[in-house]
């Protein structure tokens, strides 16, 4: 007999792929509300990559990305919709 694992127990990083125990990630919610758990399914980093991560808000972000089809299209064509949506709603990329 196989010890009482469930595949439950175990998730994969969003980043890495890295197959880590559920109680040793971390969880991500891509909107940025970890406290609203109601419904919601939430996505995993293992421990270096939530390490890595930038954790400013991501204001207004994940929408941009839908509505530039962001993952559908090639990066190239992500790159560019991305700064021309950018600029367009926020002016100019320059360091200030
Ligand atoms: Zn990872």
């Amino acid at each position: 007999m196989w010890p009482a694992r469930t595949e439950s127990e175990t998730v994969t990083c969003v980043a890495c792929g890295t197959h880590t125990d559920r109680e040793l990630a971390r969880e991500y919610d891509k909107y940025g509300n970890r406290w609203e758990r109601e419904g919601k399914e939430f996505e995993h980093f293992c421990r270096s990559c939530h390490d890595e991560l930038c954790h400013h808000a991501r204001t207004e972000l994940e929408e941009l990305l839908v509505e530039i089809d962001a993952g559908e299209c090639s990066r190239l064509e992500f790159l560019s919709r991305y700064v021309a949506t950018v600029e367009d709603r926020y002016g100019p990329l320059e360091e200030r």
